[in-house]
């Protein structure tokens, strides 16, 4: 039962074929026995997802029908989860316990999910491959010598493997979409303001959002349902209202303006990821789209532009750990600088480190203009550049990103190797557009191929609708990895 979807675990809760509390100890088992070799968790919350269960399965004999009831999630280790150890992969937070429920906790909490753990992650979600956290890397499914891509590794991985029904989220540059194309799942970045980052660790404020990680464009609106909404207490939150996710997704795709941007498909992108969107956009065609070449002239510019600018944030955003309030504290120390640099130096992994160093370096006096104003400029171009596309077609489609999944080791020692494989994920959450990672296949090594569906703002419906119906056209979302 651990491999159904959110759909038909429901279906499977209503009917009393079984409980949560069964559905719930199936994955909790599976937890203990596979998860050494993915390293998916950095926390399992079992009494707790005991007592959730019990809770969720009073509900459903009482005649609740919520599509969530009794489902068996997880949570990036980013979400602050009261009571419960809130990490974001950090040494800095290993001893961290969230008083409060980050808001998109609180609403899949009120659908009546179970919480199974914490996922891992790269630590304060700066990564593409999930091996920068403090808790060690996490290893694909696929095959446990590559990386499952990051920052949302453990979340993708747990999802994978079947050691979750499905799981959270963030995308600040791609770290929804990276690992779920990687691991052969679906995963939604929603327009910017759609769901609330209240309690959601900051990384790069203007760019951070939360969403899904799931096995299907139909569970990734089911779980998206829950998550999205307006919320007071985040100031950049939008007061858009929330349509019915479920209700267009059988739409047909008659007439839809696919566009493909031909710097997507230059020197860098593999072969076999490039024929097999080829393949996907053919299906697309099959099911009534209309495919046009478009120019995306400034994507060149999305990852230096990014590299400044999300450093730039994350510089501000981490100066809150300081020894003094919460988080980690050296031993000893002799006075507060001591305390400072001590409590930083040794609380922060190395790529956390780099970041803070970019960042205030790029906003230091002599250099803001040069940097931090001119990379502000160029991220208005690059959305100016989605925003001219859109005037031609309904959505873009491409790669997410240029290769299958790498060995693990492989990047670790040549960061811009690393960051330029961000290139197809980093434009669009300088656009604050939404986006979708479905899979399309899977290369000779019969590792999985993601495609990316990037829409206009607020067009989660059309991209969930234009993937669901792919996948009833397909089967990749289907197949599974040995699990061992
Ligand atoms: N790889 C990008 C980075 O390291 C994006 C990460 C993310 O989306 N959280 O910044």
């Amino acid at each position: 039962m651990v491999n159904k979807s959110i759909f038909e675990l429901a279906q499977g809760l209503q009917s009393g074929e079984f409980t949560s509390v069964e559905l719930t100890r199936n994955f909790l088992e599976r937890i203990k026995q596979y998860d050494s070799t993915y390293n998916s968790y950095i926390t399992v919350t079992e009494e707790q997802a005991l007592l959730d269960a019990e809770n969720a399965d009073q509900r459903i004999q009482s005649g609740d029908k919520g599509l969530l009831q009794g489902i068996p999630i997880a949570h990036k280790d980013i979400f602050c989860t009261n009571g419960i150890r809130t990490s974001c992969g950090s040494k800095m937070l290993d001893q961290f316990v969230a008083p409060y429920d980050a808001t998109a906790v609180e609403k899949l909490k009120q659908s009546g999910v179970v919480v199974l753990g914490k996922t891992n992650l790269d630590e304060f979600a700066m990564g593409s491959s999930n091996e920068s956290s403090w808790y060690g890397p996490v290893k694909n499914p696929w095959n446990t010598d590559c990386v499952p891509g990051g920052s949302s590794g453990g979340s993708a991985a747990a999802v994978a493997a079947g050691l979750c029904a499905a799981a959270t989220g963030t995308d600040t540059g791609g770290s929804i979409r990276q690992p779920a194309a990687l691991c052969g799942l679906t995963g939604l970045k929603p327009t910017y303001g759609r769901v609330s980052r209240w309690g959601m660790i900051a990384y790069a404020s203007s760019l951070d959002q939360g969403g899904p990680i799931a096995k299907s464009a139909k569970d990734a609106a089911i779980l998206l349902q829950a998550m999205a909404g307006f919320d007071e207490r985040d100031s950049t939150s939008a007061e858009h209202p929330v349509p019915d996710y479920m209700a267009s997704l059988d739409d047909d795709l008659n007439g839809v303006k696919i566009g493909i941007p031909k710097e997507y498909f230059g020197d860098g992108l593999n072969d076999e990821v490039a024929t097999a969107i080829d393949q996907a956009v053919a299906v697309y065609r099959k099911l009534g789209a209309d495919v046009v070449e478009i120019s995306l002239p400034n994507t060149h510019l999305a990852v230096p532009t990014y590299y400044v600018l999300a450093p730039a944030e994350a510089s501000s955003n981490l100066s809150r750990y300081d020894g003094v309030r919460y988080g980690y504290r050296c031993e000893n120390p002799v006075d507060l600088e001591d305390l400072y640099k001590r409590s930083r130096g040794e609380g922060f992994g190395d790529e956390v480190k780099r970041r803070i160093m970019i960042g205030t370096y790029v906003l230091s006096a002599g250099y803001y203009d040069a940097y931090y104003l001119k990379a502000q400029r160029i991220r208005h171009l690059i959305a100016d550049d989605f925003h001219n596309a859109f005037e031609q077609v309904d959505v873009i489609a491409g790669p997410v990103n240029p290769t299958t999944a790498f060995k693990l080791g492989e990047k670790t020692d040549d960061p811009v190797q690393m960051y330029l494989g961000d290139i197809y994920t980093l434009p669009i959450n300088l656009a604050g557009i939404p986006a979708i990672a479905h899979p399309a296949g899977f290369d000779s090594n019969g590792l999985p191929i993601g495609m990316q569906l990037i829409g206009k703002y607020w067009s989660e419906p059309k991209l969930l609708n234009m993937t669901h119906r792919f996948q009833q056209e397909t089967d990749w979302h289907q197949q599974l990895p040995t699990v061992e």
